[in-house]
């Protein structure tokens, strides 16, 4: 579903990606492991084209992400279509992101609503199954500041969903969250993926990781170092710079 070759990126005269290849395929987790600033944030953002790369391509569900590809030369699309790339994919950030001003139930229907022009009867019932399937049902009328940060990111993970993506992309969803609240998110994020949906997190949750994910990536200054099954990748690091961050987790 994902097909990611040679992708560079640059701030300024910082090279943040040096050439990152990934596939995931349907219904696949892959979890992005690195120490920060190895260019996990930047590479989930080129993904779905809130940075523009410098080169190489990506691909989501055989679209090529920002551009087409026309006898071989590559034209920039419009934001428009850019844009309409955007909504097959999923994001879920690190702080919520929610609308504060708004309830659980109306985060939730916004986008489908403003976005696809979907009915508001149509949009409120899939709101509410939902948040039902997130554990949060009951809470459909409160409020961003009424709820835990637990409920606030289950929250976003709903309103991702009421898109009906294709994929779905996590930035460290739990880094956030106080310890005692990493589960319940964690718990969804894991029924989601039993469900069938397409995830690349990146995330520090290393059983979660262990657990979950198909595929880890063991990214380190804008390389992939090392990628593969966690029972190898966790389990039994062959870089030395993997295994020298993963001690340092423990
Ligand atoms: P973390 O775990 O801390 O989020 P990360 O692996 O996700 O780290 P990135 O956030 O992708 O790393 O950052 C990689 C590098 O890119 C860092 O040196 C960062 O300062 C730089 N960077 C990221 N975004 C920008 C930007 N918009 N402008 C300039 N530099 C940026």
């Amino acid at each position: 579903l994902v097909h990611a070759v040679n992708v560079s990126k640059s701030f300024h005269h910082n090279e943040v990606l040096k050439g990152i290849d990934l596939d995931v395929d349907a219904g696949q987790v892959v979890c992005l492991l690195g120490p920060s600033g190895s260019g996990k944030t930047t590479f989930l953002r080129c993904i779905n084209q809130l940075e523009t790369i410098d080169g190489g391509r990506i691909w989501v569900d055989d679209d090529l992400m920002g551009y087409s590809d026309r006898d071989g030369k590559l034209y920039r699309l419009k934001d428009k279509e850019i844009a309409a790339q955007r909504r097959e994919i999923g994001m879920v950030f690190q702080r919520f992101n929610l609308f504060p001003h708004m309830t659980a139930l109306q985060n939730v229907i916004e986008a489908p609503v403003q976005v696809k022009g979907e009915s508001k009867k149509a949009a409120r019932d899939r709101a509410q199954s939902l948040l039902d399937r997130v554990g949060l049902g009951d809470r459909t009328a409160a409020y961003p500041a009424q709820l835990s940060g637990g409920q606030q990111q289950r929250v976003a993970i709903a309103r991702a969903l009421a898109m009906q993506p294709k994929l779905m992309l996590f930035d460290e969803p739990t880094s956030a969250l106080d310890p005692e609240l990493v589960g319940e998110v964690l718990s969804v994020m894991r029924e989601l993926a039993a469900d069938g949906m397409t995830m690349i997190v990146v995330t520090h949750e290393m059983s979660f990781a262990r657990e979950v994910a198909d595929t880890v990536v063991f990214m380190d200054g804008g390389v992939v170092v090392e990628a593969g099954p966690p029972a190898d990748v966790i389990g039994n690091p062959q870089h030395q710079r993997t295994k020298t961050f993963l001690s340092r987790l423990r």
